[in-house]
Parts: structure tokens; sequence; C-alpha cells
């Protein structure tokens, strides 16, 4: 067997390979355009996809594709071949610098929300240089972004470059102001921690509900769930550990750093935590983990199950977004210093994101709003759906300290230096993490713990990345013309922590009194769902923000907001049909057939001995009866929700539909079912339960 060091990013062309493939000139070239984002001549390019073609055909690849992340949520790729006739009647493998630039699938079933007319279905793929290209199977992927013939973005990867290169921007600003003149770019980087489900293979086949929908939409509480809390960080299975070990396996030849995996707190959750890097190469990652997780999953007689909220009653799954901003030598910008000078600068940063963070409160929402996800949001497991930030006890006194212009006490390890004269020297925090804080400092990075574990985690950092952009374009266009920048820069610190510090909030996220708190005496956001948050990606705050830096163009920002509220409605009807046929095939004619039998026992037990009084068989057919009455009324009252939702004008109205009306219906519908499994004999029952489902995996 091969070492890990040898596997390790094999099937990935990357710059070890780029260096031994490719002439000192081109590779040269090609490595300004990856670190400085210099454009790329065909003439590089051609050498270039030459190189990676030899490369991709000496392992085995036939085909190559433009690999990209359409509004779908998944990944998109479109084969080509590389062979190409030759004049002797034979083939020659041929990949061209064009091919590789510039791609043209047929787009016309990918959602765009009005941007593309039919008649011009094409839209063109664009290489993104910065992102490796690596093999799948039998085929190249080349990472690209995906526009509409008009320019507009159709993908998820597109905006994030552009929030990239507009953080970048500022911050570079920031930093000539504290005297760095190296610096030649600054980029976010994320490690993103991924939670999912295994369960068997056997399982997942018997349910409807998960095979069309990802979650059970009935099931009964198990008479054991996580309550003994022994499944986190407890034992791995033996199977669970050789899916790990093949999953890793196939991760590191992508190059993707899988580091950690672990249990989860609810029974068949598991957690896989990658090492951080550059924000668009982490997305990139993220798309093909999950990929890999469920491939590698069916290898292995497993389903893994990727929805936010696959059990009801259960604790969902989630990602959590570690997020930083690092300097292209390697300065981490959110780590305080060694001296005054950079914790102001570290400070000045922290504030940033603070400010960003409490302005676009409602875009960090919306930015993980999905069906799905609302399952999670709020329900005592996951954050709550109210933004704040927890940044620990001593980097809070530090920021007290500033507003009241009172010297800093913190911990004894604590020196007090007065270094950009006000400013003081600290110590990295050393409070205990809090996991119920939707948005934590975690010491040189920040946590946000929002996202559900379907999620792009490209919208998040799409909405982070412009967010303190927006910051720290603020801060640079006072900072630049202030005559004393020490004096400017306490000011702006002070002034920060005294308009923003409502959103800084170091207890218990998951205490109602919190939310009470929240949103009546500090006037923060709750979107409960995701037709309250949606809509208000167009308020004209946000629209102002991310067009000014170039991120969405207005209609980029109309098309995305369709979108997401008709993925929100299509996800929905698809779960209320699937109830509704489950419950009307299924459920309610179970439910009859145990009854019958029962029926049938009373009157044998009868015909034996008449004066019998058969109560408990009398009484559970009368309340079966009066639950079937219950699911076949829940049915016709859903199917008409369903129904009426055609009467909607527009999307937007559809989506409150779905939330008022739709939802509930589909709640009072399940009540039914599940009551009745509880009640039916258990080899009547069509579907296996959650706790054969749950502990099904050994
Ligand atoms: P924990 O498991 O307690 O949440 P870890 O230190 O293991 O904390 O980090 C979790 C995730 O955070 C990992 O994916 C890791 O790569 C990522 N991470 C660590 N440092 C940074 C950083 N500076 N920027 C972005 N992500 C980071
Ligand atoms: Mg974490």
């Amino acid at each position: 067997m091969k070492s890990v060091s040898e596997t390790f990013g094999s099937m990935v062309f990357d710059d070890r390979v780029m260096r031994a493939t490719l002439s000192a000139k081109v590779y040269a070239s090609l490595k300004k355009t990856i670190d400085e984002g210099e454009t790329l001549d065909i003439g590089v390019a051609n050498a270039v996809a030459q190189a990676m073609k030899d490369w991709a055909v000496e392992r085995g690849a036939t085909h190559f594709t433009h690999w990209f992340q359409p509004l779908t949520g998944i990944t998109a790729e479109k084969h080509d071949s590389f062979i190409s006739p030759s004049p002797d009647g034979s083939v020659i493998m041929e990949f061209s610098g064009k091919e590789l630039i510039k791609g043209e699938p047929d787009a016309s079933s990918f959602p765009s929300g009005g941007l593309r007319a039919t008649f011009e279905a094409r839209g063109y793929t664009a290489w993104d240089p910065t992102s490796y290209a690596f093999i799948k199977g039998k085929t190249l992927c080349i990472p690209t972004a995906f526009c509409s013939y008009g320019g507009h973005a159709l993908d998820k990867k597109t905006p994030l470059l552009r929030s990239m290169e507009a953080l970048n921007k500022q911050a570079l600003r920031i930093l000539r102001l504290f005297g760095n003149d190296t610096a030649k770019c600054v980029r976010s980087s994320v490690g993103p921690e991924q939670e999912y489900f295994l369960i068997t293979k056997e399982m997942y086949d018997a349910r409807p509900d998960l095979r069309f929908c990802g979650r059970t939409l009935f099931g009964a509480k198990p008479p054991k769930g996580q309550e003994m809390d022994d499944h986190y960080f407890g034992a791995i299975k033996p199977k669970v550990a050789e899916f790990m070990e093949d999953l890793n396996e196939e991760l590191w030849k992508l190059g993707i750093m899988a580091k950690t995996e672990h249990n989860e707190v609810a029974p068949a959750q598991h957690e896989l935590a990658p090492i951080y890097t550059t924000t668009n190469v982490a997305t990139d990652h993220n798309q093909l983990t999950m990929e890999m997780m469920q491939k590698v999953a069916s290898r292995h007689g497993l389903v893994c199950l990727l929805h936010e909220k696959p059990f009801a009653g259960v604790n969902g799954s989630g990602k959590h977004n570690n997020w930083s901003i690092a300097t292209n030598d390697g300065q981490n910008l959110l780590s305080p210093g060694e001296t005054p000078y950079e914790n102001a600068q570290f400070l000045l940063f922290l504030c940033a994101v603070i400010k960003a963070v409490d302005d676009y409160q409602d875009l960090l929402r919306i930015s993980v709003a999905t069906a799905g996800n609302d399952h999670r949001l709020g329900a005592n497991e996951a954050p709550p759906a109210v933004i704040s930030m927890f940044l620990g006890d001593e980097l809070t006194a530090v920021l007290d300290a500033i507003e009241n212009d009172a010297p800093y006490k913190g911990a004894e390890k604590t020196q007090m230096k007065l270094g950009v004269h006000v400013l003081p020297k600290f110590n990295r925090d050393t409070t205990d993490r809090n996991r119920t804080s939707p948005f934590a400092f975690t010491g040189n990075k920040f946590e946000f713990r929002m996202l559900g574990s379907s999620n792009s985690i490209a919208c998040a950092n799409i909405m982070l990345n412009s967010a303190v952009a927006e910051s720290l374009k603020i801060y640079a266009d006072k900072l630049e013309g202030a005559k004393d920048f020490e004096a400017a820069l306490h000011d702006l610190i002070k002034e920060t922590i005294k308009e923003h510090k409502r959103i800084i909030f170091n207890g218990n996220g998951y205490d109602d009194a919190w939310i009470k708190e929240a949103t009546e005496v500090r006037g923060l956001k709750n979107y409960r769902t995701t037709p309250d948050c949606m809509p208000h990606l167009l308020d004209k705050k946000n629209v102002d923000m991310l067009t000014s830096h170039k991120v969405f163009s207005v209609e980029e920002l109309r098309s995305r907001c369709d979108i997401m509220l008709e993925n929100y409605c299509k996800t929905v009807v698809i779960e209320a049909n699937t109830m509704i046929d489950m419950a009307k095939t299924e459920i309610a004619p179970a439910v009859e057939r145990f009854s019958a039998d029962l029926a049938k026992n009373v009157a044998a037990k009868k015909a034996v001995a008449p004066t019998l009084a058969c109560a408990y068989e009398t009484g559970l057919i009368s309340k079966l009866s009066d639950l079937t009455d219950r699911i076949v009324s829940a049915v016709s009252e859903l199917q008409s929700a369903v129904i009426a939702l055609h009467d909607c004008d527009g999307v937007e109205e559809e989506a409150y539909a779905i939330r008022d009306d739709v939802l509930q219906k589909m709640c009072a519908l399940r009540l039914a079912c599940d009551e009745a499994e509880t009640l039916t004999e258990k080899k009547y029952w069509p579907y296996p339960t959650y706790a054969d489902i749950l502990f099904s995996v050994r």
C-alpha cells in the first residue's frame, strides 16, 4: 500500500506538478496569474493545457470537464472527450488552451432567475486558475466560474471570487496605512467542519421520504435517542471506521486535507474537518467532500445524509465556517500580535468584522437560508436565527476599556502598554469556548455556525467577505485622510464599539431570555424562516453595498432572490406531495389492516365467549379509527393547501403561503401519522422506524 505522502494530491494538477511539467517561463507566468490575479495569455494557456492533458491521460483520464457550481446547490459537469480525429484515421488526444480557459455548456436547464432568455440558452464557463484542476474517475475536472453571455453570474463561484477581490482591495489599503508595503494580496481562508449522518442503504431504500426529500417526513420518537450523550466522541463503529478510512484516502488523493473525524451528538451522526485553505479552494473542496461522502458511502452499503434535519427530535447537521483573513506572506490579520502596534491593527480588523456582522446581520442570515436549515436554526440545538457575536471575556474587556477610556485590567498575564498612545497590549483569549453563539471568535479566526450541512459555503463567505470589505472601505476612507493617524484610529475603534456593541453577546444563545433581549432591547433581527429573510436581500442598503463592491449586479441579486425562494417552494412542495402519497397509499391502509385484524380477533373471541368485553381491542380500534379519520382529513387539507399555491401571485407570495399554511398542515398530518405509528403493531407499519434507521449501522 502507498503511504499517505505518496497518494496525497496524486490526482491534483498542483504546484508540484506545474513546476515539474511546465517550462520555467510558463510556470512563472501562471504563478503570477494565480498569486496576483494577472491575466493569462493564450500562449501560456496552451502550454498549460498541453501539460495538463498529458498528466491527466497518464493517469487514465479520457475526458475533461469544466466543473462549476450552478445555483442548484450541487456541482455540474459536462464531459468532453480529449479524442480528436487525426488525418491518418487514427485519433489523437487533444486539449487546447481555449478549451481550458472557456467552455460553453448548454445552460438552459440551470436556474437563472430570468437572467438568460431561453433563446440565449448558452452560458459560458471560465477557468479559475486559483483552484487546481483534478482527476475524478476518468475525467480531468477544471474548476470554473459560470456566466451568461451578458456577463451575469449564474453560479456561486463568480460572486465569491469578486467578494474576495473586494476584500483584498480594501484590506490592502488598511495594511498600507499601517506601513505594510510588502503584502501583495490579502485573502480569506476557510476551514468548514462538515456534519453528516450515515445510515444503511437498506433503511434508506425503504423510506420514500428519505429518497425523495433527504429527510424523514414521518417517524415517532425512538425509545433511545441522544439522551445519553453516549455517541459524541464515542468509539467509532467498525463499518463507520472503514467508511472514514476510505473517504480520507479519496479526499487525500484530491488534495483535500481531511484532518479530524469524530462522532457527533446524535446517533449515526459524524463530523469531518479539513485543514483550512483559501476560501474559493475551500468551497470547491467542500463540494467535492460532500460528493465523495455520498459516493464512498454507497461503496460501503451506506447512505450519507447531508440534509440539515433528517430526523425530527434528533440533532440536525450543520457546517461550521471557520473564517480568517491573511496576507500572502502568511500574516493572519485576526491574530492578536506581539506588539501594541500590531494589536492596534488587529483591533481595527476585529472592529471591521464586528461592524460588518452588525450592519449585515440580514445578509448573513440570508446566506444560510434554505427550507432544510429552517428546521435547525433556533431549535435549541443550533444557533438561534438571531445573529450575535461571541468575543470571550478578555477581548470584551479590552473593548470595554477602549470604549470608556478606562485602563484595561484584564487577566494577570496581561501587560498594559499604551503603544499607539491608548491601545492596550493583551494576550490571546483564554476564556472557554461558547458553543451556542452563531458567530464566535476563537483565538485567530471567527467561526460562523449557522450554515446548514448541505449549504454551499460560497454563499456565507460571499456575504462575509463583502460586508467586511465594506467596513474596511469606510475605515480606509477615514484614515487615509486623517492628519493624526493614531488619534483617528483610536476614535474609529471607539466609535465602532459604541455603535455596534449590541451585536456582542457572550452568554447562552439558546436561552429564550436572550432572544427577547436581542430583539426587544437590542433591536437585532430575528428572521425565523427563509421567506422572512430572503426578500431583504433586495433592501436598499444591501443592494448598495453589494453592487458598490461589484460583487453582484442589481439584476443578479433580483434573480438570486427569486431562485432561492423558488428552491424553498419547490423543496417544501415535493415534501408535501411525498407526505400525501405516503399517508394515502401506505400509512392509512396499514393502520386499517391492523384495525381490521383486531376486529377479526374480537369476532373470533366473541364466537367462543360472547360475553367477553374485548376492551383492549375495541379501545384500540376506536382510537385507530379516529386517527385514520384524522389522517385522511389532514391529507385532504394538505392537498388543498398545495393546490391553492397555484393561485399565488409570484414566488414571494407562494413562499409566504408555504410558511403560513402548507408547513402547518404538514405538521398536522405528521402528528396524526406518528401517533398511529406508536399504536400500530410493528409488523403492519410500512416503514422502518427511527430506532431501526438510527441504529442501523453497526
Ligand atoms: P474545533 O475543532 O475546536 O472547532 P479546530 O482548531 O480543530 O477547532 O479548527 C476547526 C476548523 O477551523 C478546522 O477546519 C481548521 O482548519 C479551521 N481553522 C483553523 N485555523 C483557521 C484559520 N486561521 N482560518 C480559517 N480556518 C481555520
Ligand atoms: Mg467548530
